[in-house]
């Protein structure tokens, strides 16, 4: 790709008018673009019939549209399917297609690796290779709604996968305006899930946002002590200025903030660490979804039994909480919470990219 080439999968509809128009082409194209690129999931100019031959000519001409390309599509035997993407640069991320859950739905990357180094964390042990564009967000949800059947189909999106979504905020949420486009795949942000660690300027940013997606603190322990400790963020913002965020963060009515909650068998899995849970969310319209552990090798933190979930979750319930266990899917295939890695750049056979997804 030469330098003066654009990108239309890094543009907006408002965008992509005007550079047809500098190029003396009509507006009005823009929207036909949106459809082939999102809807139909073509991006070769030759194949957008509704074009005329000149100006598909043209558009070939001075423009690209850059879409990762998968280069493995792992089935689990729960029909959880985990893509690994490679990018333009070679770099490569990973994106999961969880079925029936009631709905379908894409969990998506948000950076190729995570700058927070959670210590329970698969992807946080990588570090932060590189923020992912708009475009390159956007695009994994092209490609996995192409590859599962689903473009004209609803579909939720968690930005749960690789990176913190808020440490890349403004591709983050052009990629979600991109996404939410009516001639595209109109995704309502009702729709979609952002995962965060609680970046505070960034939640604060977030409560001004005219698309506002659903909210989800991964909150993990109930002291600072033992919160900076497990997730190195909070040394910088602490619990109570997350939560005191949260319990000023504009909510549609009937909807929650979610509380994720990685139970670690005897480190945070307590019931005195559920009534403390229970205490701090006082006052703030919660859920909590508790997600035990899916330990990986290398990560020095075991899962509790199902009885001592069943307790800490019976304790919240019991405080009038709205509680979950987030079941655990695509285990087999390493394509569950905090499991998804792929080396950046480096180039693996087959075999071995398969040894390793399979060894957890
Ligand atoms: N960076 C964001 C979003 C991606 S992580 C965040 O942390 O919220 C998505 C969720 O997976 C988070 O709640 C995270 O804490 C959880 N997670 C990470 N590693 C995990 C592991 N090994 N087992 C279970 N959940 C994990
Ligand atoms: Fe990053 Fe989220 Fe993993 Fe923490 S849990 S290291 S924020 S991806």
């Amino acid at each position: 790709m030469s330098a003066s080439r654009l990108n239309l999968a890094e543009l907006d509809i408002p965008e992509i008018e005007s550079a047809l128009e500098e190029r003396g082409c009509e507006r009005f194209h823009a929207r036909q673009l949106y459809r082939w690129i999102y809807k139909r999931a073509v991006v070769d100019f030759e194949t957008m019939t509704d074009l005329s031959k000149d100006l598909r000519a043209r558009l070939a001409a001075d423009f690209d549209v850059v879409t990762p390309k998968v280069v493995s599509d792992l089935r689990s035997i729960d029909g959880t399917r985990k893509f690994v993407l490679e990018l333009a640069d070679e770099r490569r991320i990973e994106a999961v297609f969880i079925p029936d859950t009631p709905a379908m739905t894409f969990c998506i990357s948000t950076q190729v690796g995570c700058a927070m180094g959670c210590g329970f964390c698969l992807t946080g042990k990588m570090g932060l290779v590189r923020n992912l564009t708009a475009g390159e967000i956007a695009g994994e949800v092209r490609v996995l709604a192409a590859a599962t059947g689903m473009l004209d189909h609803r579909f939720n999106i968690v930005l749960m996968g690789m990176g913190e979504p808020l440490h890349n905020y403004d591709q983050t949420m052009k990629a979600l305006r991109m996404l939410h486009d009516e001639h595209g795949l109109a995704v309502s942000p009702r729709r979609v899930t952002l995962s965060t660690v609680g970046i505070v300027p960034g939640l604060q940013r977030l409560a001004h946002e005219p698309l506002m997606p659903n909210l989800a603190i991964s909150l993990h322990a109930t002291t600072d002590e033992q919160r900076s400790e497990l997730v190195p963020p909070n040394r910088k913002y602490p619990l109570a200025d997350i939560l005191e965020t949260c319990r000023r963060f504009p909510l549609k009515k009937r909807s929650r903030i979610t509380f994720e909650y990685v139970l670690l068998a005897g480190v945070n899995d307590s019931p005195e660490d559920a009534r403390r849970l229970a205490r701090l969310l006082s006052g703030i319209k919660a859920k909590v979804n508790l997600i035990p552990l899916n330990p990986a090798p290398g990560i020095p933190y075991e899962r509790p039994s199902d009885e001592r979930v069943d307790r800490f979750a019976q304790i919240l319930a019991d405080r009038h909480l709205t509680v979950s266990v987030r079941k655990s899917r695509g285990q087999d295939i390493r394509a569950a919470c905090g499991q998804l890695i792929v080396e950046g750049g480096v180039k693996r056979s087959a075999a071995q990219q398969m040894a390793s997804l399979l060894q957890s």
